[in-house]
């Protein structure tokens, strides 16, 4: 029985392995498609749900960023985690009263999208004198009853951010709606794209557009394609999810 077990536990961390260098083969092959050099692309693993052997495995094959959707379960998992020199951010909704629970802990923040959280993150780090990068998460299908910004509402933000200490704005995230066509998806990863190239030519205290976050594993090579410089996969990497 433990025999078999572990067998089975083996045959998991080889699956990882192979799903990690194929993703590996796949970002260089858009990196290089889109005229940049594969280290330009940045492999974040989302791992919702994972146990924190197996990510720490993960890590171990050379992974430099790792993502967490939820405060309790990042911080469940927080002590067994062996970060080295892997950066853990949280990708997941943000609520006000949990910015205390993980200023700190992350090295980023991607899903700030509203003026109140940005707030309350800028004064959790400063009281805590540090500052926290963060990506704005732009709601870019429009679609109601989703997180993330309105893009109307972008450049309110991040004027408002700007006057902020604590909090330094690295730039932007999304997740695009359901598409049945690869070209309608195309289109939002480009309407992303071209608001980070408009940011970017901006000048704005605490502001600067180094990472624009999108593409998942059902997506990741198209948003490279359409300018993506850092993707976050999740069943790609680790197999489909089990929530029980
Ligand atoms: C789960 C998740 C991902 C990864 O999703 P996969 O389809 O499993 O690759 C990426 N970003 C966010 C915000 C997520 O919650």
């Amino acid at each position: 029985m433990t025999e078999k077990l572990s067998t089975e536990y083996e045959q998991r961390l080889l699956q990882v392995k192979q799903n990690y260098d194929y993703i590996m083969a796949r970002i260089a092959e858009a990196a290089e498609k889109s005229g940049r050099k594969p280290e330009d692309i940045k492999f974040l693993a989302a791992t919702k749900t994972v146990s924190y052997d197996i990510i720490n495995y993960a890590i171990s094959l050379g992974l430099k960023y790792i993502g967490e959707n939820k405060v309790q379960e990042l911080n469940s998992k927080y002590d067994d985690y062996k970060l080295g020199d892997c950066e853990l951010h949280l990708i997941g909704h943000l609520q006000t009263n949990k910015v205390k629970q993980i200023v700190g802990k992350v090295s980023m923040i991607q899903s700030v999208d509203s003026i109140k959280l940005a707030k309350e993150i800028a004064k959790v780090s400063s009281n805590q004198g540090i500052t926290t990068d963060v990506l704005i998460e732009v709601n870019i299908g429009r679609e109601e009853n989703k997180t993330g910004l309105n893009p109307d509402m972008l450049y309110e933000l991040l004027g408002e951010i700007s006057h902020f200490e604590g909090i330094k704005v690295r730039g932007l995230m999304a997740i695009p709606p359901i598409c049945a066509e690869k070209t309608e998806l195309c289109k939002y990863f480009e309407d992303m794209h071209n608001l980070f190239v408009d940011i970017s030519g901006k000048t704005m205290d605490n502001i600067s557009m180094d990472y624009l976050s999108m593409g998942m594993s059902a997506d990741y090579y198209e948003a490279i394609l359409c300018g993506a410089n850092m993707v976050r996969i999740g069943s790609g990497l680790f197999g489909a999810r089990s929530y029980t």
